[in-house]
């Protein structure tokens, strides 16, 4: 297994994470709650353990409890709302950190996705939609 070092950051730069993280790890998941806590059709992560994970600045967490009663902390910056990573309410021992906020992203590719049966439908039909290379002059800059 070969760990990489990975970097990340909130929006408005308080909280600023690093970790190493093993890139065959990564994976996409379809819950509903991810859909609802990250905003978007699907959210990307990878493990870690504690001793790989340095953190630095204030954060948040929302506790969300599963139908099957798993209690996991949903980490936050409490500035800019930013996800940063999920760990267990109580003696946590890993993290999943959200691959939104890691620099390196792009060269993170998820080897799995998880909750496929609640995948959103037309995920797969965005390569087919126009491509706009910056922002689109009919989508005013506050929609974004
Ligand atoms: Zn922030
Ligand atoms: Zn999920």
């Amino acid at each position: 297994m070969s760990l990489m070092n990975i970097n990340g950051k909130c929006h408005c730069g308080a909280v600023t994470f690093t970790a190493r993280v093993d890139p065959k790890k990564v994976m996409a998941c379809h819950c509903e709650d991810c859909q609802i806590l990250s905003g978007a059709p699907l959210r990307a992560g990878v493990p870690t353990t504690l001793e790989n994970f340095s953190l630095h600045g204030e954060v948040k967490s929302y506790v969300k409890v599963s139908q099957s009663g798993n209690r996991r902390a949903q980490v936050f910056c409490g500035t800019c709302a930013t996800p940063l990573f999920s760990r267990a309410e109580t003696n946590a021992t890993s993290v999943m950190v959200r691959l939104g906020c890691v620099s390196e992203r792009e060269q993170l590719k998820p080897m799995l996705s998880i909750w496929a049966r609640s995948s959103i439908g037309w995920l797969s039909d965005l390569d087919k939609t126009p491509k706009s290379e910056q922002q689109e002059v009919y989508f005013k800059a506050e929609d974004a």
